[in-house]
């Protein structure tokens, strides 16, 4: 029997109303057509099943589904076979479609935002630009400013799960000139207001100003801090240029985007939620105190999952064991001064080759970024034991000719044989897409694509450099090369 034939009858039969078939039909139509309309018997063999179901990595649940109707509909209502009689899917769901999510990393736990970078990187002004909506940017900005200081994920911002108790209302608000008081919902802690001060604090009021006098139109939205205060319109042009069909009109689908968008451009490996924000703030404000901030931490949200789990993150980095914070006798002496001593020889090699080196602290920061490592080979070259070396290398030459600038976003970490290929301008980015590799003889092996890219570069400035040095270089060559060879 044909595929085709099946699938009419189960679109005018009555078992299809058993389950949702709105849903489902088009999942049954792109199975038939996935195989090129082939014999049932053929569709429904197990690996046809299995290739379709798994296939592009998208949720396959609702796939399942449909399948796993249709198959049944076959068996069941067209052949007519007992029970008994009918096969096994072939597909033991639970199972099965949890380790394929597995797999694809999509249950990993939470993403951090590497120390070197720092949270002060969502609230880049370029991320928002294509948003078109102010209002949006700035709810964005004050939901991340929120999460980052004081630990609210989204069930607390704005809720997803329709319960109402636990939201941030405009009364859990006292805003002063150089501080903002927000209510403390952790039922761990006596504190009852978080003070934010700082950035943070500045997001908060730039949306609060807004926010206070904002028209909403639904009526739960009236006393919600964080509610919709743009109008359709504004995002019209957002959505129209977004891949992706459904349209974001509300809070939290666009805060989750937004983390979405900036995750891709910082190349995590997974995606950013609101929900790992709170971790990200606990493990940065140890990293920036150096560990003293625990004490404050703990009394005001007390002792969560989130604020363990990020402790032990903090402590793993710093290779320190996580229970001597608790206790002051659990390093023995010896091992502690052996430790001192070593850190000493340490700093002093360091600090001998700073003195060679001489960088500039912008270059300091951004070779520490890299640990050295070349960003075109991930190489690094030691030059003592423990000690590493790499280059920075301007990107529009920061000299009078070019005047190229002396910001990061002008630099990349290279070990110096690439630094010398890119100063010649053998070796270019793509001006397109800042990772791709160009060179000027296309036919040599080379690193096609930068191995790091952990900071974010000038669009402006690695145009430049491929079309005042590389550009002409090339031309040069294929002059001087290739058309004195076609004169011959
Ligand atoms: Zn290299």
């Amino acid at each position: 029997m044909k595929a085709s034939e099946l699938y009419e009858l189960y679109i005018i039969s009555e078992y299809k109303k058993k389950t949702s078939l709105g849903a489902y039909q088009a999942k049954v139509d792109k199975f038939i057509k996935f195989f090129s309309n082939p014999n049932v018997e053929d569709l429904f063999k197990g690996e046809n099943i299995r290739a379709f179901v798994f296939d592009e990595g998208q949720d396959p649940g609702g796939k399942y589904n449909a399948i796993h109707n249709f198959y049944k509909f076959y068996y069941e209502k067209y052949l007519e076979l007992p029970q008994i009689e009918i096969p096994i899917f072939p597909i033991n769901k639970k199972k099965e479609i949890i380790d394929v999510y597995k797999s694809e990393g999509q249950k990993a736990g939470t993403v951090y935002i590497p120390r070197e970078v720092g949270l002060e990187v969502l609230f880049e002004d370029h991320f928002y630009q294509h948003l078109n909506s102010r209002n949006a940017e700035l709810t964005i900005k004050a939901a991340f400013a929120l999460a980052l200081s004081a630990g609210y994920d989204s069930g607390e911002i704005d809720p997803t799960n329709n319960k109402s108790e636990g939201i941030m209302t405009l009364d859990d608000f006292i805003i002063e000139e150089d501080y903002v008081k927000v209510r403390n919902f952790y039922t761990q802690s006596h504190v009852p207001w978080i003070i934010i001060q700082g950035e943070n604090a500045v997001h908060i009021k730039n949306y609060w100003e807004v926010r206070k006098n904002a028209q909403v139109e639904r009526e739960k939205d009236k006393k919600r801090f964080i509610a919709k205060i743009w109008s359709s319109k504004e995002l019209k042009e957002f959505n129209a240029n977004r891949e992706q069909k459904k349209k974001i009109y509300d809070p939290n689908p666009i805060i989750s985007y937004m983390l979405k968008y900036i995750s891709s451009h910082l190349e995590l490996s997974t995606s950013l939620n609101i929900t790992h924000l709170r971790s990200n703030m606990i493990l940065h404000a140890l990293f920036k105190t150096k560990g003293a901030a625990l004490k404050d931490i703990i009394e005001i949200f007390g002792f969560p999952t989130y604020v363990k789990n990020s402790f032990e993150i903090y402590c793993e980095e710093i290779n320190t064991d996580v229970n001597s914070y608790f206790t002051p006798y659990s390093l023995e002496a010896g091992t502690t001064e052996e430790m001192e001593e070593e850190k000493k020889t340490q700093k002093s090699k360091e600090s001998l080759i700073d003195r060679l080196v001489r960088d500039s602290s912008k270059v300091k920061k951004l070779k520490k970024i890299y640990h050295n490592c070349c960003q075109v080979c991930g190489e690094s070259i030691t030059l003592l034991s423990g000690v590493t070396y790499s280059e920075v290398h301007h990107i529009q030459p920061f000299n009078k000719d070019h005047q190229g600038n002396d910001n990061i976003p002008n630099m990349l970490v290279l070990c110096p044989n690439h630094h010398q290929l890119f100063d010649m301008g053998i070796l270019a980015l793509d001006p397109e897409n800042h990772t791709t590799i160009l060179h000027v003889d296309e036919a040599l092996p080379y690193h096609q694509k930068l191995s790091l890219l952990k900071h974010r570069l000038s669009f402006t400035c690695v145009r430049y450099h491929y079309e005042n040095i590389f550009l002409p270089l090339k031309t040069k060559l294929s002059k001087e090369i290739i058309i004195p060879l076609n004169d011959k």
